[in-house]
C-alpha cells in the first residue's frame, strides 16, 4: 500500500470513528434526505462448502451478526429492490440492504438464521447456470485446483491443455511462484477467451480427480433451497447472468444472452415474481459497460448493483448502484459513517475518503 493510500485510510478511520462517537452519526440517522447503503457479500462461513471459498468470499456468523446488529440501530433493512423503490419515492432516510453473490448454500443454512435473529432482510443474486444445470464456473475449480494443487502446478497444466493459447499463462509462470498465486487468475480472467480456458481448467480439474457436481451441490444453493429462501418473506432473489463470465470479455451479443437467459431460467425454475434486481459479475466499471446496463433494464430488471463502495441516493444511477463489499476486517464504524451521510458531506466538499 502507497503512502498516500495509507494517508487516506487513516484519514477516513479517524474522520468516521470522530463521527461515530461524538454522537453526530445518531443526529444525522433521521436527517438528510432518503438514502441507501447496500453491502455486499458471497457467503457465511461455517457451511459444508466454506472450506471451498476462498477468504475474500466468507465472512463468519460472529462478525456478520455484528455488522447487522449495529446497523439495525440506525436504519431499516430492506431488500435493494424495495430500497430503490423506496428512494424513487422520496421516502427512505436511513435504509440498509444487505446483498450476497452467486447464491451459495450457505445463504440457506447459515446466513438465513441470522436474518432471521437480527430482523433483517438480504437480496441473494443467483447465478443461473449452476441452479439449472449443477455446472459451476471455472473460477471455482480453479479454487479447487489451487488448493490441490498449488496456484503454481494448476497453471502449469492448464498451460499445457491450452497449448497455443497459453502464452498469457507462461509469462505469469515464468515469474515466480508469487507472481503465479497473484496473476493467474486474473489472467485466466480476463486475457483468455471463454471456449478454450473452460476447456482447459475442466480437463485439468477432471484430470486431478474432481467432481463438478459433488463440488456444486457443497457450494451453490439448488431449486428448493432457493425457494425456501424466498418463502421465508426475508430475501429477495436477483439475477446475475447466466454463466458469471466478465460481460466485457463477451460480444455484444453473447453478453445480452447471458443476462436474459439468467433472467429466463430463473422466471422458469423460481417463478416470475423473483428479479427484480441485478448483479454485474465481477462487478468492476471494467467488467460492465453502458450497453450492459441498457440490456439488464431492457431484460426487465428495474435496478443493477456494482461493486464499488458509495451511498445511493435518489437521483443516482438505478444501473449503477454502488454497495460496500464486507470483509471480516472492515470496521462497523465505517458503514455507520457512509449510512449516516458522514461520507457524503466530505464528497460535497470535493473528498472522496472511500474509493
Ligand atoms: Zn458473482
Amino acid at each position: 500500500m502507497n503512502l498516500r493510500h495509507r494517508l487516506k485510510r487513516t484519514l477516513r478511520d479517524l474522520y468516521s470513528l470522530a463521527f461515530v462517537y461524538s454522537g453526530v452519526a445518531r443526529l444525522m440517522a433521521r436527517r438528510g434526505g432518503a438514502r441507501l447503503l447496500i453491502l455486499a457479500g458471497h457467503g457465511v462461513d461455517g457451511a459444508v462448502g466454506s472450506k471451498r471459498m476462498p477468504a475474500d468470499l466468507k465472512i463468519t456468523p460472529e462478525r456478520l451478526e455484528e455488522i447487522l446488529r449495529a446497523l439495525g440501530r440506525y436504519a431499516e433493512w430492506v431488500t435493494v429492490g424495495e430500497g430503490v423503490a423506496r428512494l424513487d419515492s422520496g421516502q427512505g432516510c436511513g435504509l440498509v440492504a444487505l446483498s450476497m453473490d452467486d447464491g451459495y448454500l450457505d445463504n440457506r443454512t447459515q446466513l438465513l438464521p441470522l436474518l432471521e435473529a437480527c430482523d433483517a432482510r438480504c437480496t441473494v443474486y443467483l447465478e443461473a447456470r449452476p441452479l439449472e444445470t449443477r455446472r459451476v464456473s471455472w473460477l471455482h475449480q480453479w479454487f479447487w485446483l489451487e488448493r490441490r494443487l498449488g496456484a503454481s502446478e494448476a497453471g502449469r497444466r492448464c498451460a499445457l491443455e491450452l497449448k497455443g493459447n497459453s502464452a498469457v499463462l507462461n509469462e505469469v509462470l515464468a515469474a515466480g511462484a508469487d507472481a503465479a498465486a497473484r496473476g493467474l487468475k486474473r489472467r485466466l480472467k480476463y486475457d483468455l477467451d471463454a471456449e478454450p480456458r473452460d476447456r482447459a481448467v475442466q480437463a485439468v480439474f477432471e484430470q486431478a480427480g474432481g467432481d463438478e457436481a459433488a463440488l456444486c451441490e457443497e457450494l451453490y444453493l439448488g431449486v428448493e433451497d432457493a425457494r425456501e429462501l424466498r418463502d421465508s418473506g426475508r430475501v429477495e432473489l436477483g439475477g446475475h447472468t447466466w454463466s458469471h463470465e466478465v460481460l466485457t470479455t463477451l460480444e455484444s451479443e453473447a453478453a445480452r444472452e447471458e443476462i436474459e437467459r439468467g433472467r429466463s431460467t430463473l422466471e422458469e425454475l423460481l417463478g416470475v415474481e423473483c428479479g427484480e434486481s441485478f448483479a454485474y459479475p465481477f462487478g468492476r466499471r471494467w467488467d460492465h459497460s453502458a450497453e450492459h446496463a441498457q440490456a439488464v433494464e431492457e431484460a426487465g430488471y428495474q435496478s443493477a448493483v456494482t461493486t464499488h463502495a458509495g451511498l445511493n441516493r435518489p437521483a443516482g444511477d438505478a444501473f449503477q448502484l454502488r454497495r460496500w463489499m464486507l470483509t471480516e476486517t472492515l470496521p462497523v464504524h465505517l458503514l455507520v459513517t457512509e449510512l449516516c451521510g458522514g461520507f457524503g458531506l466530505l464528497r460535497r466538499l470535493g473528498l472522496d475518503l472511500v474509493e
